[in-house]
């Protein structure tokens, strides 16, 4: 056992009031963290609760105890503006605490951090830190239960898979090595189920998202000398389609479809002329320098930052910036 890990394990068995989060805008592989981390601190009968900023999405919301997650709003009234009884703070699936959006404000009333998380950049923020690049982020959960003999449930089994899949692509992204085998036998015994979570990571969208993909394929560009997809969607398109930010989850991965395309990007308007941009790598290449270069992070291969700008000039900037650090100076794009 590493000492990261005999560390959490400590603090976990030494404290008895918890709170729950994941980073902002949380996607499938922070809803399983968060969940599965829930249910080991439950089933270790201490008082814990779920919070998070801004909406479960829609194809999360299968997972059980979902509904027990509290918005940050409905946190604050219930506990934090009465005194809480709250002592330590466990953030999974997070690279630093300003990626808790608003939930940061509520970190200085705590007075002990728990930082689980897979990021390569994470800034151990904790006064315990457990961060392992190599794993997915609820596979640090399941090493959890593993090592402090917690038994695994139906439950549980199935958020920790969510994780699984979500984060590796459907086992797309890395090979599938038989130590994970060994992990999805044991989930799979414990009746997690691998066809429903692929299917709701994966095929399970409202019409409005399937809408805002066409949308995003209609002004897909694909420079083949380069290996670059880009493609942007603007505020007007979500007030026309009538798409909400979770519908964009998966958009940018088409981008990787097209053979031989190394990289793909997403410009996303998220307030006027500002974008959130999303950057996925396959292959040899790797997209976290350039999130870097703009503020933001991630990993190697899936990264993001915001950008402030008219959508042609930062289109142009990311794409020059993109075209310098990975392959030298080059004309522009078609
Ligand atoms: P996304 O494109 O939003 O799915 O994000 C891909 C990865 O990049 C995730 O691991 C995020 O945690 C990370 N990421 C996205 N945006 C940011 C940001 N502004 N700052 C740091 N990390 C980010
Ligand atoms: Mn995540
Ligand atoms: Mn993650």
């Amino acid at each position: 056992m590493s000492k990261a890990i005999a560390e959490v394990i400590e603090a976990i068995q030494s404290r008895h009031h918890f709170v729950v989060v994941s980073h902002q805008n949380i996607d499938g592989d922070g809803i399983g963290a968060l969940l599965s981390f829930y249910a080991l601190l439950s089933s270790l009968n201490k008082h814990v609760v779920m919070v998070n900023d801004g909406n479960v999405p829609y194809f999360c919301r299968f997972l059980p105890d979902t509904e027990k997650i509290l918005s940050y709003e409905d946190f604050c009234k219930a506990h934090l503006a009465k005194g809480h009884p709250f002592e330590t703070l466990i953030v999974v699936d997070c690279s630093n605490l300003s990626r808790l959006g608003k939930m940061s404000e509520m970190v200085k009333a705590f007075s002990f951090i728990i930082n689980v998380d897979h990021h390569p950049d994470n800034s151990f923020f904790g006064n315990v830190n457990w961060v392992v690049p190599e794993a997915s982020s609820t596979m640090l959960v399941y090493t959890l239960f593993k090592e402090m003999g917690v038994a695994l449930n139906k439950s549980v089994a199935s958020s920790i898979l969510n994780g699984l899949i979500s984060d590796t692509g459907g086992f797309s992204f890395v090979e599938v090595d038989s130590k994970m085998f060994t992990v999805l036998e044991d989930l799979v015994a414990h009746g997690a189920s691998v066809s429903e979570s692929m299917r709701h990571n994966f095929r399970f969208r409202r019409s409005e998202a399937l809408k805002l993909l066409g949308r995003a394929l209609e002004r897909l560009v694909y420079d083949g000398d380069s290996g670059i997809s880009y493609t942007y969607l603007v505020r007007q398109d979500f007030v026309e389609l009538h798409a909400e930010a979770e519908d964009t989850e998966g958009i940018v991965d088409y981008g990787l479809y097209i053979p031989g395309a190394e990289i793909s990007i997403l410009f996303r308007e998220t307030e006027e002329k500002v974008f959130k941009v999303s950057l996925r790598a396959q292959g040899e290449r790797e997209v976290l320098s350039i999130a870097h270069h703009f503020g933001g992070g991630g990993h190697l291969k899936a990264a993001g930052f915001k950008i402030a700008g008219e959508l042609e000039v930062v289109i142009q900037e990311v794409l020059g910036l993109v075209q310098n650090v990975l392959y030298g100076p080059k004309t522009a794009m078609r």
